[in-house]
């Protein structure tokens, strides 16, 4: 069975290494375990780390949580679907938010239960994902302020660099203080929480570009994989090799690199280029897109390339491996973001914790 190798203490470190620069700038840091299916474990290890909320996508992983002894608070960083608005506010200390319905709908439910809940208005600054388009956020936002009582709206967010992979920026997160200021201002009100920003919003503040306001980031690659995917990059002062994937080799054969016959698509409907590269020496390791995204593996193996996947088997090119490859090995992987989530929603592939190096 293909294992992840989830080193806690390494995870600890990152996640400390986040929270000491984020301090530095004033900036809190919401630890992000969505990718985790909400490990009960990786939030511990969060915990220790120092990061006090967490944050998750998804309601049944906030429970998850709470039934094995991780204390909050909870940020729910998914704006909402109504059906999960109960647990949300029973379970949930913050919740992100762009809707007015679902704050009326909160509202009603929080007047029920007689509870309060923290929420952050979310503006989108061009990534076109969640959130108010940011020319017509302030009326929105104080249109919500002023029928909000057991919803607290304590401040306003952004998501940026995941649909449109925008770049946050001095100017896109600029935008969002001035939005919060223009509400304070007309209101006379208080927002005290400018939530400006995930992994991707890491390098502004390394390069000391981070519009001042700008005061809590929400996590989660970096701590996890120590990559900023969309940067494009390795971030230096973080460690790459906190989760490894690992996989049982069951064939290693010398076939041609081109198929023979007449190709159609493959078994999801793709066409796959083939590069005639005369015969190559081939391993089969036994997970698939079921697992993982093949274009997300990155062998450990020096030489080794990653050449394609179907649903349960990933062909690699071990040509020019550096070790010698045979079958009974096992194969190791660091992953990216999309490869990870898979690997760690999939209960094919076998969670292993450690604590050491
Ligand atoms: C996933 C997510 C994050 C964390 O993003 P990373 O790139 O993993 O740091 C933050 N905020 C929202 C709304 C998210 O969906």
């Amino acid at each position: 069975m293909p294992q992840l190798h989830i080193n806690l203490r390494l995870i600890e470190e990152n996640a400390y290494k986040v929270l000491e620069k984020c301090s530095k700038f004033n900036v809190e840091v919401v630890g992000v375990t969505k990718v985790s299916l909400g490990d009960p474990k990786i939030a511990q290890a969060l915990k220790r780390a120092g990061i006090k909320i967490i944050g998750e996508s998804r309601v049944q992983n906030i429970l998850r949580m709470i039934e094995n002894g991780v204390e909050g608070p909870f940020m729910m960083i998914r704006i909402p679907p109504k059906d999960d608005l109960v647990k949300i506010i029973r379970w949930c200390d913050y919740v992100l938010v762009s809707e007015l319905k679902t704050v009326e709908w909160m509202e009603e439910i929080a007047n029920d239960m007689n509870k309060t809940i923290s929420a952050i208005y979310m503006i989108d600054v061009g990534d076109l994902r969640e959130g108010v388009w940011y020319k017509d956020a302030a009326e929105e936002i104080i249109r919500a302020l002023k029928i909000s009582k057991k919803v607290k709206i304590i401040g306003v967010g952004t998501n940026l660099g995941c649909y449109g992979g925008v770049l946050p920026s001095t100017t896109n997160l600029g935008l969002l203080v001035e939005i919060r200021d223009l509400v304070e201002k007309r209101l006379s009100c208080q927002l005290p929480v400018v939530s400006g920003g995930n992994t991707s919003a890491l390098k502004l503040l390394e390069e000391g570009r981070l519009p001042s306001g700008v005061n809590q980031y929400r996590v989660g690659e970096a701590i996890f994989l120590g990559t900023d995917v969309t940067n494009n990059r390795q971030i230096d002062w973080l460690n790459q090799e906190a989760i490894i994937l690992e996989a049982p080799v069951i064939e290693v054969k010398m076939k041609p690199s081109f198929p023979e016959g007449e190709t159609g698509q493959d078994a999801f409907g793709r066409k796959p280029i083939f590069i005639d590269k005369g015969m190559r020496k081939r391993a089969i390791i036994a997970l698939g897109e079921q697992d993982i995204t093949p274009s997300g593996l990155k062998p450990l193996d020096k030489g080794a390339q990653v050449i394609h996947s179907s649903s349960d088997h990933t062909i690699i090119d071990v040509t020019d491996a550096e070790r010698k490859i045979e079958v009974g090995d096992t194969m190791r992987f660091k992953l990216s973001y999309g490869a990870l989530l898979r690997a760690m929603t999939c209960p094919h592939v076998e969670k292993i914790y450690t604590q050491g190096v």
